[in-house]
């Protein structure tokens, strides 16, 4: 072990090169985490977060895996408890979207989808959580959406899988809440990312109360304080950030 890393805890995020990841990568690096940046093909974009987090003085590294690639995200994971101890906190941030009407959603879009969020937040979060259990001590926030509390037309697969996540995450606080983990969930609304640009967004800016989307580090923020002290009572909750759309 190199014990120059294990000064400052480490914070795992996956999808953390772009959007929403990137923000909660950067305001994690403020919270003074060690931050290890995971993407799944977009090397540069992850680099680009990592320098943002270094020319803010703090510290982090790459990790590169496909979340749904279950050895190669355990094998990673094992690689930054070796070099960091434990995962302090993990973000389950990454996800994908494949829209279209139920009636016509392909077997592959309905799969890669549930395969992202669920099979993602079984293969980070496990090999994760066994870091904290030794340590009696870490924070899991997942990233869902509002489609996954209320539902929306068009994302079947999406809110399928976003519901998911708030189940699974409901359950697995009240197995480790006694252990000293809690594990939370945000639910954004249409915050403004790549993933959001095909959206019909003049038409959905009409519906959100706050009358504009939302931007990536008022996710961040929300992250933020699930992970910190300031929560240190709150588990198996879910906290929108969603401008009043519901
Ligand atoms: P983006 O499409 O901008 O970024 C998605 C990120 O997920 C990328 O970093 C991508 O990596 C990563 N990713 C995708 N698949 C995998 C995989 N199999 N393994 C590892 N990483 C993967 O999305 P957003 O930033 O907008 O969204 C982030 C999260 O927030 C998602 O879970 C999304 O569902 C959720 N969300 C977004 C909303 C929005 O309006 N934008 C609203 C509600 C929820 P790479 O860069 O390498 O491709």
């Amino acid at each position: 072990m190199k014990n120059d890393k294990q000064a400052a805890p480490l914070a795992l995020v996956t999808g953390g090169g772009r959007g929403i990841g990137r923000a909660i990568c950067i305001e994690l690096s403020c919270a003074g985490y060690a931050v290890a940046v995971n993407f799944l093909a977009n090397r540069e974009a992850a680099k680009e977060t990592l320098s943002a987090i270094e020319s803010n003085g703090g510290s982090g590294r790459l990790c590169g895996f496909d979340v749904t690639d279950a050895q190669a995200t355990k094998s990673a994971i094992a690689e930054l408890v070796e070099e960091y101890g434990a995962v302090s906190v993990l973000v389950n941030n990454a996800g994908i979207a494949a829209d279209g009407l139920f009636a016509m959603m392909s077997q592959k879009d309905w799969s890669s989808v549930l395969s992202t969020s669920l099979d993602g937040f079984f293969n980070t979060t496990r090999p994760a959580l066994k870091s904290m259990l030794r340590k009696r001590e870490g924070s899991i926030v997942t990233i869902s959406s509002v489609s996954g509390v209320s539902g929306n037309r068009g994302q079947v697969n999406y809110s399928a899988a976003k519901a998911g996540l708030i189940g699974a995450s409901r359950a697995l606080a009240k197995e480790v809440g006694r252990l000293g983990i809690r594990v939370n969930v945000v639910a954004p609304g249409l915050i403004d990312t790549e993933m959001s640009q095909d959206a019909p967004r003049e038409m959905i800016r009409e519906m959100i109360p706050l009358n504009r989307l939302g931007r990536p580090e008022e996710v961040a923020k929300a992250v933020r304080f699930l992970c910190s002290d300031d929560a240190a009572y709150i588990t198996g909750e879910v906290l929108s950030v969603n401008g009043g759309l519901l």
